[in-house]
């Protein structure tokens, strides 16, 4: 240990998407000194994949619209497993962040009379979507990251934290890697956010990148922290199928907000056939009345097309395994026969590209074909919604990585929303928690020292064992089969057999050369990661015995109110540390003035 490189903070912020750059802003604006660390480059983070737009009742084209129509469409969106209290700040406090933004040189497209424009998406009973045509993270990345570095706030990019630190129960630093040279690195700090995005990478058909194996949910874990709501993953209706390379690959519910519709093989505008209950009084239920909605929203309700995004990816999978499906093996998204040409090349840029360039597809003059894909994780680190701050003194988790936000299902759009409130409540939160301590810091022993860095080269000393990738790819077809977009106990039964299996392949898991650059070995640090989150989504979907926003069970296809309805399933480390355990907790209470707005769905239309 002697000679490794050290670093000294009050906060360190895990991840430079949207959340973790907020946060690491508003630490240093309340007087922290502050690291950001992430493990691609500065600017490489899923946020920059954000197509659609950021969620915010500004009310620019509906003046009806308010944080209270939000808060009741986040709710709802969730099954009302949300936290009440997190989605109350998320719908207040998103307007005065997207103004913020663009005071920081954010660019958004305008309406006519020159507001941020705000378009449809599903869920949301108003246009609220602030956005730069489909390309909206990418200018949220831009003017967060062009902040940052003004700031003189500290990056270490292509480096990956593996272990967080405790002293007496409270968080003491960060240990990690640098990507390109394998050198180890120690973080000294008293507050650690982590704000480390998603889990995606675990599953084989998804819009994540490599980046997002479930490391800061694992990280946590292992501090002693608990995750909750992990049985609930997004799959996104609407992935590239063809070709297969790209498989997986988002197309933005943008399409549909902007006139696209869904038909099968048959030419059937299947959507009118699968519209619930819960949402059949704000659904159009003809195809004049739903085709009128994008012209005249006020006396007509919205296309089913729009419709929650759980609703329509498990209709178009219906579809598909009814026979009814494409070539490739998913649906028709068509916004050619539509819209013209030179409304999709200006509204929708990027899709345009992504099809002509990897499909061969021109979608001003043909449909799409797309499939559900793995999205979103809507489970994530169970934080106090105030302040972000987890079971574990000064751990604090944002953006993707916690949970609670989104209850079973998350709104297209509040994502972008939830990093940038909650990323700003955790960096001030973690500031003065910092700075509280005064001189009395936790320290890091150099025991643990040690064995983090034991333990991140155990891959290395092992000979003749399994590579990295025949685990990871066995994972991610095992969760693709059997704990994907529709789930059994049987199957999700057998799949935590495979996951123990893959945990004894992963123990003798053997990486090959030395620590320079070395992405087998990566690999294998990220699969211990991408087992224990996997493990926690199988256990707590096979505990759950109803379906509900992203978690679909064939064998108890109702939402069970009266026994699920009013609880959510917390997951965290068993006492070996070698696996889960689960455990029910009460949903917090709604206060009486917000539970008003969930009377008759009727009523309120
Ligand atoms: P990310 O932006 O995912 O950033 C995570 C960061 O953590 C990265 O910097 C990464 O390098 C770093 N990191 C991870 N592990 C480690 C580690 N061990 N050590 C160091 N660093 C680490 N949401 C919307 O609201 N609207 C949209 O229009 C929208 N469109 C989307 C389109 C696509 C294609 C995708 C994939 C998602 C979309 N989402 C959208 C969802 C949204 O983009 C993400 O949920 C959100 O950007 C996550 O932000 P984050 O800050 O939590 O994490």
């Amino acid at each position: 240990q002697a000679g490794m490189e050290r670093h000294a903070y009050d906060v360190v912020v895990i991840g430079a998407g949207g959340a973790g750059l907020r946060a690491a802003i508003a630490a240093h604006d309340a007087g922290a000194r502050v690291a950001v660390v992430c493990k691609s480059l500065l600017g490489k983070a899923h946020t920059v994949m954000a197509e659609g737009g950021i969620a915010a009742a500004m009310g620019n084209r509906w003046p009806e619209d308010n944080w209270e129509v939000h808060f009741r469409d986040t709710m709802r969106g969730g099954k009302m497993l949300n936290h009440w209290r997190m989605a109350q700040l998320h719908a207040q406090q998103a307007p005065e962040r997207v103004m913020e933004l663009e005071d920081w040189g954010a660019l958004f497209d305008r309406t006519d009379d020159g507001l941020i424009s705000q378009r449809d998406f599903g869920g949301h009973k108003y246009a609220r979507l602030a956005h730069v045509g489909d390309r909206t993270g990418l200018e949220m990345i831009r003017t967060l990251q062009q902040r940052t570095v003004q700031l003189g706030i500290d990056v270490f990019m292509e480096l990956t934290i593996t272990d967080l630190f405790k002293h007496d129960g409270a968080i003491s630093g960060a240990f990690g890697y640098w990507r390109e040279t394998g050198r180890f690195v120690l973080f000294e700090a008293p507050a650690v956010i982590l704000a480390t995005g998603g889990i995606g990478k675990s599953f084989k058909v998804t819009s994540n990148s490599w980046e997002y194996t479930g490391d800061g949910h694992a990280l946590a874990l292992r501090a002693g922290a608990s995750l909750i709501n992990m049985e609930f993953v997004q799959f996104h209706p609407t992935g590239m199928v063809w070709p297969p390379s790209v498989k997986g690959l988002l197309v933005t519910e943008s399409v549909r907000g902007d006139g696209g519709v869904l038909k099968n093989s048959e030419g059937t505008r299947f959507m009118f056939d699968y519209i619930p209950e819960f949402f059949r009084a704000e659904t159009a239920d003809t195809v004049e009345e739903a085709d009128a909605w994008y012209d005249d929203k006020k006396n007509n309700r919205r296309p089913p097309e729009l419709l929650p995004r759980d609703e329509v990816a498990r209709a178009i999978n219906s579809e598909i395994k009814a026979g009814r499906g494409t070539p490739h093996g998913g649906i028709y998204l068509d916004i050619a026969s539509r819209r013209s040409p030179e409304f999709i090349r200006k509204r929708l840029p990027s899709m345009y590209h992504q099809f002509k360039e990897l499909a061969d597809v021109d979608i001003t003059a043909e449909p799409m074909e797309i499939g559900p894909t793995c999205h979103y994780v809507m489970g994530g680190v169970e934080v106090d919604p105030d302040t972000q701050e987890s079971a574990v003194a000064g751990l604090y988790a944002v953006g993707e990585c916690s949970g609670g936000m989104h209850g079973s299902n998350r709104l297209g759009g509040n994502s972008l929303g939830d990093l940038l409130v909650f990323g700003k409540l955790a960096g001030e939160a973690a500031t003065s928690y910092a700075t509280g301590l005064g001189g009395t810091r936790p320290t890091v022993a150099d025991a643990d020292v040690k064995a983090a860095s034991t333990s991140a080269v155990a891959p290395f000393e092992i000979e003749g064992g399994e590579n990295p990738y025949s685990i990871q790819a066995d994972l991610q077809q095992s969760m693709n089969d059997l704990v994907g977009i529709i789930r059994t106990a049987s199957e999700l039964e057998q799949s935590l057999t495979e996951i123990e299996a893959l945990k004894e392949r992963a123990k003798a898991m053997t990486v090959e050369g030395h620590r320079q650059y070395n992405p087998g070995w990566h690999l294998a640090i990220d699969l211990r990661n991408m087992l224990v989150v996997s493990e926690s989504i199988a256990k707590a979907a096979l505990a759950r015995e109803e379906s509900r926003g992203g978690h679909t069970r064939d064998d108890f296809p109702a939402t069970d109110h009266e026994v699920w309805g009013h609880k959510n399933l917390v997951v965290s480390l068993d006492e070996a540390g070698t696996g889960v355990v689960l455990a029910e907790k009460p949903l917090p209470e709604m206060p009486d003035e917000l539970k008003k707005y969930f009377d008759e769905p009727k009523k309120e239309s």
